[in-house]
This record gives C-alpha cells, sequence and structure tokens, in this order.
C-alpha cells in the first residue's frame, strides 16, 4: 500500500530519542517495554496509541515488549477481559515476547514489603482511608504524621503478616511507605503500599486478602521482567519519584525507568473504561464492540482496519503536551487504507422504483462495471440492468431548487455504468407520496460506447430490482457529543439519540454472499464493513464506516 505503512515507526517521538541516547551511552544493552492494560474493560483507541507506541519502539531498537495484565485489583477484573484484550493487541498485528499477569507477582511483591518494614521503610497504619487522606495535607500545608508512624519493626512485621492471614476486615489497616509527610510531592507523604480486600481473584483466587497498590506494584513489576523504558501517560509524572523510591529502597536488580506523554483525546469521543463500562451496562450500546464505541472492538466492527489504526497513532506523534485530536483525523486515514483497496460497488440506501418504459419487458442485459477507478488491478464485474430498478429517494425531485442536476420531472440524468434516463411520469400514493418513477432511456447513450451527442449534469447509481439483493444499512453518528462531554457522570443523561441510523435498501446482486469485514465502497455513500455479528447468508447489514468526503487535511488542523 502507497503512503499509509511509509512513515517509520514513531518517527516523531521524543521516546525514542531518549531510548537511542540510553543504548549509545550503554545503559541499557536491549530494550524492553511492556504494555499493561487492567483487564477492567476492553481496549479503547487510546490504548492503541499506547500498544503502537511501546511495540514499535521496541521493533525498531530490536527489543522486546511485554503483554503485562495489570491485576493486582481484584474486584474490578474479569477473564472475558483479558480475552478481549489479547486478541485486540494481536489484531493491531503486534506480537508480545511475554505474556504476564502482575498477580503472578504478588509472592515477590510481598516479600518486598516485608523488606522495606526491616529496612524501617513502611509501617501499618491503623487510621481509615478517610482519616488518611484529611491527613495528608494540601499543596500548601505538610500532612499529619500519623500516630502508628513510629511502630518498631517487630510490630510492623507481626501486624502485616496478621493482615495477609486474614486476621483484619477490609480498610480495618494498612501497609504505608515511610517517606515525608511534609514532602511537596504529596505522592510521597507515606503512600498507602497495601490494602486489605476480601475479594475472590480472578488469576490467584483466594490466596490473597491484602493487594498491592498500584503505585507500589508498577515498579516492582516493571523490575521483575526487566522493562528498561516503563511508558505511561502524563497523569503519572507526579508519582514518577516514588517510582524511583520504590525502585532504590526495594534493591530491585533491574532498574527501570518511567517516561511519561501525553494520552490521546479524541473530539466527540468519550475515552475512560469507566464511561464506556457504563454505557455497555446500562444497554446504551449494543455492547462494548458496538460500532459507535471508540473501544478497538467496536472500530473493527465498524469496518476500520489495523493498517489505518496504526498509520494513525503514527501521525498522531508522541508529546508532553496535552491536546485533543479531530476524530476526522482518524477518518481520513481509514479512507486512504480503504481508497485503493475496497471494491466500489452500488447500493441504494432509501430505494425509489423507477420503470423505463421503453425498455423491453423480460429482458436483462449485462453491463460492464469498474470495480475500482482508481485501481486497475481490482479488474471489473458485470451487472444486470433491465426495465425495473431502484434510485434513492434524494435523486428525485418533484419541483427542484436551482442548481439541482439530478432527476425532476422532464430532466434526464446519467445512471453510473448504464445509460441516460429522463423522468416522463410521477406515480404517488392516496397520501401524494411519490412511489415510482416513470422514465425512458436512449440506448445511444450506453456507458462506455463514447457517445458524445449531448451532456447530462447529474449522474446517480442505482440497482436493478429483479436482481437486487435486500440489505440493511447502519449510519453513525457521534454517541455524545463534546459539548455534552464533562467529568460529571450525567454524561449517560446527553446522549445523542441520533447515533444510529438504520435503512433498508438494496445492493448489487454480487453481493449477496458478502461476509462479515468484507468492505465496499458504495457510490457517493462512502465505506462500508459488513456486520459480522448481524449479517446473515444472503441479507448483509452495512455498517458505514465513514463518508466519502471531509473537509480534514492531516497537518492542517
Ligand atoms: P482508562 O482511563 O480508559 O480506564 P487506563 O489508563 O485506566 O484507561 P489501563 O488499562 O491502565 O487503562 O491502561 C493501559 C495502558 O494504556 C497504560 O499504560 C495507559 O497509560 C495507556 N492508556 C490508556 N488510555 C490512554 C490514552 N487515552 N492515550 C494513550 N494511552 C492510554
Ligand atoms: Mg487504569
Amino acid at each position: 500500500m502507497v503512503g499509509l505503512e511509509s512513515k517509520s515507526a514513531s518517527s516523531n517521538n521524543f521516546i525514542k530519542t531518549i531510548v537511542a541516547e540510553d543504548l549509545a551511552a550503554g545503559r541499557v544493552t536491549e530494550v524492553v517495554t511492556r504494555f499493561p492494560p487492567e483487564p477492567n474493560g476492553y481496549l479503547h483507541i487510546g490504548h492503541a496509541k499506547s500498544i503502537c507506541l511501546n511495540f514499535e519502539l521496541a521493533d525498531e531498537f530490536k527489543g522486546r515488549t511485554n503483554l503485562r495484565f495489570d491485576d493486582t485489583n481484584p474486584v474490578k477484573e474479569d477473564v472475558e477481559y483479558v480475552e478481549s484484550i489479547k486478541r485486540d493487541v494481536q489484531w493491531l498485528g503486534f506480537e508480545w515476547d511475554g505474556l504476564f499477569f502482575a498477580s503472578d507477582y504478588f509472592g515477590q511483591m510481598y516479600d518486598k514489603a516485608l523488606l522495606l518494614i526491616r529496612k524501617g521503610l513502611a509501617y501499618v497504619d491503623d487510621q481509615s482511608v478517610d482519616q488518611i487522606r484529611e491527613n495528608r495535607g494540601t499543596l500548601t500545608e505538610p500532612g499529619v504524621e500519623s500516630p502508628y508512624r513510629n511502630r518498631s519493626v517487630e510490630e510492623n512485621l507481626d501486624l502485616f503478616e496478621r493482615m495477609r492471614k486474614g486476621e483484619f476486615a477490609n480498610g480495618e489497616k494498612v501497609l504505608r511507605a515511610k517517606i515525608d509527610m511534609a514532602s511537596p510531592n504529596v505522592n510521597l507523604r507515606d503512600p498507602v503500599i497495601y490494602r486489605i480486600v476480601h475479594a475472590h481473584h480472578h488469576n490467584t483466587g483466594d490466596a490473597w486478602c491484602i493487594y498491592p497498590m498500584y503505585a507500589f506494584a508498577h515498579p516492582l513489576e516493571d523490575a521483575i521482567e526487566g522493562v528498561t523504558h516503563s511508558i505511561c501517560t502524563l497523569e503519572f509524572e507526579d508519582q514518577r519519584p516514588f517510582y524511583d523510591w520504590v525502585v532504590e529502597h526495594c534493591e530491585t536488580e533491574a532498574k527501570p525507568r518511567q517516561y511519561e506523554f501525553n494520552r490521546l483525546n479524541l473530539t466527540n469521543t468519550v475515552m475512560s473504561k469507566r464511561k464506556l463500562k457504563q454505557l455497555v451496562d446500562e444497554k446504551v450500546v449494543d455492547g462494548w464492540d458496538d460500532p459507535r464505541m471508540p473501544t478497538i472492538s467496536g472500530l473493527r466492527r465498524k469496518g476500520y482496519t489495523p493498517e489505518a489504526i496504526r498509520a494513525f497513532c503514527r501521525e498522531i506523534g508522541v508529546a508532553k503536551s496535552y491536546g485533543v485530536v479531530d476524530e476526522r483525523m482518524l477518518e481520513h486515514f481509514i479512507r486512504e487504507d480503504l481508497k485503493l483497496k475496497a471494491p466500489r460497488t452500488m447500493a441504494v440506501l432509501r430505494p425509489l422504483k423507477v420503470v423505463i418504459t421503453n425498455y423491453p419487458e423480460g429482458e436483462t442485459e449485462w453491463l460492464e462495471a469498474e470495480n475500482n477507478s482508481e485501481n486497475e488491478e481490482m479488474g471489473t464485474r458485470r451487472i444486470p440492468f433491465s426495465r425495473e430498478i431502484y434510485i434513492e429517494q434524494d435523486d428525485f425531485m418533484e419541483v427542484p431548487p436551482p442548481k439541482y442536476f439530478r432527476l425532476f420531472p422532464g430532466n434526464e440524468v446519467r445512471l453510473k455504468h448504464a445509460y441516460f434516463i429522463k423522468c416522463e411520469e410521477v406515480v404517488k400514493n392516496d397520501a401524494g407520496e411519490v412511489v415510482e418513477l416513470r422514465c425512458t432511456y436512449d440506448p445511444e447513450t450506453k456507458s462506455g460506447s463514447g457517445f458524445s451527442g449531448r451532456k447530462v449534469k447529474g449522474t446517480i447509481h442505482w440497482v436493478e430490482a429483479s436482481q437486487a439483493v435486500p440489505a440493511t444499512f447502519r449510519l453513525y453518528e457521534p454517541l455524545i457529543r463534546d459539548e455534552d462531554e464533562g467529568e460529571d457522570s450525567s454524561f449517560l443523561e446527553r446522549i445523542n439519540p441520533n447515533s444510529l441510523e438504520t435503512l433498508e435498501g438494496f445492493v448489487e446482486p454480487g453481493m449477496k454472499d458478502a461476509a462479515g469485514q468484507d468492505k465496499f465502497q458504495f457510490f457517493r455513500h462512502g465505506y462500508f464493513n459488513v456486520d459480522p455479528k448481524d449479517s446473515a447468508p444472503g441479507r448483509p447489514v452495512f455498517n458505514r464506516i465513514v463518508s466519502l468526503k471531509s473537509s480534514f487535511e492531516v497537518g492542517k488542523a
């Protein structure tokens, strides 16, 4: 393919510069990255950015990338999510080196916690979560030390052991790192590193009732796997000093380092697993893979290709500043990818019957049509033409406005790949609605015949009626618009009621056997994907991926 894969991986990427320097300086001998999703939902397009970044960075320097499930929170996680994440990473075109679960390291993490206690760097606190939060201080005020902060090592070892054995209820005690309650960085004010959660874990079952906190677990996971460059989003920047503290004081052999980049935000797109899960749970959408969802599985079902998503991620690049990317840029890349790949066929989404009165009854001719006018290699197909065809309802107007060049009484248009037809008569039902047009055609004007007698201004598409394949078309609009978005939970109340429009129409007979995930460009309507779930043999359902044109140009956003 031209264009899409040509840009070198991660070319506009400050992290790449760091990696190259680290290799040159000998700080690392092999680059090891990881993609660390928490299995508490399906992956979305924001995760794709992180996946591409981690895998392509390691690829470029012949290093390794692990897929690691950050499953340290037993309550929200599920194997369904684990399986969907694996599938999505593979579908995007990446192969992990190691597949790990953070929960496999619970034993090692526990040992590191014991080490901190023995070094006088961790203590068991009996304060409640609320008390701890209250005593944390503010950006301008130092925190207040816990009355339990100076427990002896022996007492801490005993209490932590009993926490582990299950002697205490949820929230009764926590283990905290002992750092500095007056630190200007609030994250260093004795952060909680272990808490009690009596819950079944999808991987470790009931083996544990204490679980490490993310900020403590993550650097250890990285160190255990020998990750050299631990790449995360900017909100973790303030956590970096604690990350380094853990690596230093837990005396890990490997010394991973954390680097932060800007997360992807898209216009008109909700990008948070928590909110996406709400949409699924409250049945606003038809599951995680609803084509209106910005999940990888939703984009796949809508018809996006891995190539388009990867090219998009490359184009947006990696930076250190907050920004919102225009969703039309993502659309640009699927158009680019499908432009030369997708067959261009005709579909009528809102049918209006046309009878060609001077065409012989009972006769059918087969017209030659090119499959892709920009890619000759895709060859041609034959489509039937006869006395009855369907056209789009809005390609006819009884009283046309100025500059309307399609059908109206007395006007002539070109039928794509076929003949000129002229509207002679309008048939209406009792309600006064137009139900049929009666037209004549001019046999001299056959497409490709070199006819040059006269010109018409409009070209419309059509499908021959007797062999047309009935099809369902789904057109999408954003589920929640930007002006409706906010951090409040009421975003659910402000859903776009028109996010899905379903139409019943027809496609060419050759598309009878279109199978799930086949992609087409329908003349004038845009790119469509055959829905893999709802299509039946001979009865396809098409999801519109994107319309044909956009005012958006990459680089001019
Ligand atoms: P969400 O906020 O949507 O729940 P998360 O960050 O909690 O996402 P994780 O499973 O923890 O989800 O994320 C796995 C990796 O993906 C992390 O390294 C995270 O930084 C990255 N990531 C998540 N969202 C984005 C985004 N919008 N842009 C870039 N990277 C992201
Ligand atoms: Mg998270």
